[in-house]
């Protein structure tokens, strides 16, 4: 219980879906946990003295440069960067607009890169850090009609690879989760027919839930996961297994 006690723990996409799950779970331990969001936020869920949230597009280097400055001028240090805010913009490539590619790379690749870059400084200086960033299956297998969302989550993990090759020499790791079909917004828009296929192809034989997620990014923010970093660790029933 207390080893997130007096750590500050920075979701982005933090509002809804998984990331609001990764804070609910974070807060419960107690850290000081800050919140990101795009577009709007439930500021009576988020109510808490533990919680801190701020309006901050990820793909928009100036505006996560303002936010982590002042960030780290309030709390003095971030300890763990959970880089979770995410889009998907699906189509086949035939039909795919130059602005759904762009939009989507924008937020879910370069967004990990600006938030990763501005918040790894203090990290280095700290020579502590755990970054998690979170991909999905389909960066790992491809999946027809999502050519711009499976390139983002296939680079996040090339990134998270490179990235923590750089930074190992800092004790700062940075690890990928990749969540298979998980019970939110963004899978709450597929077909009855589409989730039928999906189950079909899960052996646990059924979704999963933010709060499992929440718990695989927790063991890697905490000290029990020393000793891993550049790895991709898949919490989806056993679609993937590597
Ligand atoms: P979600 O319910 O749609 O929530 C997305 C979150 O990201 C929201 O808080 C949203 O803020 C925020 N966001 C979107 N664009 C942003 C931007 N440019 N800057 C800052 N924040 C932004 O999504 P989710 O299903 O929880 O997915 C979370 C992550 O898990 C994503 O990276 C997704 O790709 C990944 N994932 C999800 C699944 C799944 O089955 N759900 C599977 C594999 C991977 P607003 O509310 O303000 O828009």
């Amino acid at each position: 219980m207390a080893e997130f006690k007096d750590k500050v723990v920075l979701v982005t996409g933090g509002s809804r879906g998984i990331g609001k799950a990764i804070t609910g779970l974070f807060k419960s331990e107690d850290a000081t946990v800050i919140v990101t969001y795009k577009n709007s936020i439930d500021e009576e869920y988020f109510n808490s003295k533990n919680i801190f949230y701020f309006k901050c597009d990820v793909a928009d280097m100036k505006s996560v440069q303002e936010i982590t400055d002042k960030i780290l001028k309030k709390h003095s240090a971030i300890d763990v960067l959970v880089n979770n805010a995410g889009i998907t913009k699906d189509g086949l490539l035939m039909r795919m607009s130059e602005e759904d590619w762009d939009n989507v790379l924008d937020t879910n690749l370069k967004g990990v890169f600006n938030m990763t870059k501005a918040v790894s400084r203090s990290m280095m200086t700290r020579r502590y850090g755990k970054i998690i960033n979170i991909t999905s299956v389909v960066g790992i297998t491809g999946n027809a009609g999502q050519a711009n969302y499976v390139a983002s989550k296939a680079g996040v993990i090339g990134f998270t690879k490179s990235v923590a090759k750089e930074l190992a020499s800092r004790n700062i790791n940075i690890n990928a989760v990749a969540p298979g079909f998980i019970e939110t917004e963004m899978t709450g828009k597929l077909s009855e027919e589409v989730r039928k296929s999906y189950m079909n192809s899960i052996p646990l034989k059924r979704f999963g839930s933010g709060e499992e997620v929440a718990r695989t990014v927790k063991f890697l923010a905490s000290d029990d996961s020393a000793y891993i970093t550049g790895q991709t660790v898949c919490v989806d029933g056993g679609i993937v297994m590597q």
